[in-house]
This record gives C-alpha cells, structure tokens and sequence, in this order.
C-alpha cells in the first residue's frame, strides 16, 4: 500500500488551481496526471474530477499526436524526471 499513500490528497489541483482549459501545450500542468511510463493517471489516484479528467486526458492525447509527450515507455529508458529531457 506505499503506492498509495503517495496519492493521499485527494482533491482535483486543476479546480484548486482554477484552470478552465487545459492547453496541450502545457505539457508543465499535463505531466501532473501523467505516469512515468506516460500513461495517463486515472481519476482514482490524481483526485482529479471527471471534468478536469476528460480535458487532462484529451490534451494528452493532443500532445501525443503533436510529438509532446511520448506514447510509450519502454521498461530501460524509464528515468526520474522524465521531462527534463523535454526542451519546450
Ligand atoms: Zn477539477
């Protein structure tokens, strides 16, 4: 259960944050709900609403189609911080 507790706070940050529209670009405020295999994180763990959800995961899907963030992983090229590897 120590994954878990990694996810205790359970509140959508995009409401805290008072975000409105999740630009693609951003690839700062998507790589919150990204895993680090680039999956994107399901509601259960972020705390995400289902309103934020459905725009995280469609400006990820953008970005994906734009070359921003990768679609796969694989299992030896996993590192940290994987977006400093990123220059916007
Ligand atoms: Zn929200």
């Amino acid at each position: 259960m120590a994954e878990r507790r990694k996810y205790k706070k359970r509140y959508c940050k995009y409401c805290e944050a008072k975000i409105d529209f999740i630009d693609y670009k951003d690839t700062n405020s998507i790589k919150h709900s990204l895993s680090e295999r680039y999956k994107i994180m399901p509601r259960r763990l972020t705390g995400n609403c289902k309103r934020h959800q459905e725009m995280i995961s469609n400006a990820i899907k953008r970005a994906r189609q734009a070359a921003l963030v990768p679609y796969t992983v694989s299992r030896k090229a996993i590192v940290a911080y994987p977006f400093d590897n990123i220059v916007g």
